[in-house]
């Protein structure tokens, strides 16, 4: 048992060469995952590093943050499951964000009203008059919305029928939040952790539960938000379930960090509140009930 002790003590010495301290080690394991060959054992614990010191895990890291490609995940495919027809009402304590009639809740990133295109009941992304943002601010919360893409089919893979909700998007950083991908996904083969429902570039959805092109979907989300540490390190992540048309497609998630299109997640502390944001991807996706409640 001491021997044994005596052996772990040496290897963690060894092994922890290059780390100034554990907290930066778990860090690099939170944004890595467990691939590589150097490990670090730690209050019972092992962390896996791909790197022998602080140099090579840098070099590591830049030397794969370069092609968006590196962060696609195509297999396995989730598969298909059709949904019910049903739609939620909001509750009592709900905030809406929108009810069918005004977009007076959304705003622009300069703060601008929003000039997305609002139809009878629901709105459509304007293309190129940019994202969206909730005036609301919000950190852990239940998120309804409806979407619906272009009954038009247009485009492939990423291409059609493209937008995202957003929680917590710090945009006077920008582009810093966390998505749920909005996409046209019926019968559309993308990688996987990219395709609707996916929390992108991170988690792949459980199955596949969208509907035709054309017709009302619903994502219901429950988001909690996460804590940051006052050296700005992450106390606890972000942790994310999603029903898909009332498909469970997350099931408490773990986010890894803010969306990013090309290299790894990472987190960056932010505020405790924020905006929800919808993307202008250039496609015609229309939103309609939108309501939060906080949590
Ligand atoms: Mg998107």
């Amino acid at each position: 048992m001491i021997l044994t002790t005596l052996l772990i003590l040496l290897n963690l010495q060894a092994d922890f060469k290059g780390f100034p301290d554990k907290e930066t080690a778990e860090y690099y394991s939170s944004i890595l995952g467990c691939d590589g060959s150097f490990s670090v054992i730690r209050d019972g614990e092992k962390f896996f590093f791909p790197c022998k010191n602080q140099d090579e895990l840098d070099d590591f890291i830049q030397a794969r943050e370069v092609e968006p490609k590196v962060t696609e995940i195509w297999d396995p495919e989730p598969e298909v499951v059709r949904p019910g027809n049903s739609f939620r009402d909001a509750p009592s304590d709900a905030i809406i964000l929108f009810d069918g009639t005004n977009l007076d809740n959304w705003v622009h990133k300069n703060g601008d009203p929003a000039k997305w295109d609002l139809g009878d009941g629901f709105f459509t992304v304007e293309p190129g008059t940019g994202d969206i943002l909730s005036r609301e601010v919000f950190g852990s919360c239940q998120l309804h919305v409806e979407f619906r893409s272009p009954s038009k089919i247009e485009g492939d893979g990423q291409d059609r029928g493209n937008s995202g909700v957003y929680f917590m998007e710090n945009y006077e950083v920008g582009d810093t939040g966390y998505e749920i991908q909005v996409l046209d996904s019926y019968d559309n083969r993308t990688y996987s952790n990219g395709q609707a429902g996916s929390v992108y570039k991170q988690h792949s959805p459980l199955v596949n539960a969208s509907k035709k092109p054309g017709e009302w979907q619903t994502y219901d989300i429950i988001f909690k938000a996460p804590v940051f540490n006052k050296n700005g390190r992450v106390e606890s992540p972000a942790y994310i379930t999603v029903f898909h048309n009332g498909v469970l497609i997350q099931n408490n998630s773990q986010i890894q960090g803010y969306v990013k299109y090309i290299g790894y997640p990472e987190y960056k502390a932010h505020p405790s509140k924020l905006p929800i944001k919808l993307q202008d991807h250039s496609n015609l996706v229309s939103f309609r009930n939108i309501w939060i409640r906080r949590l």
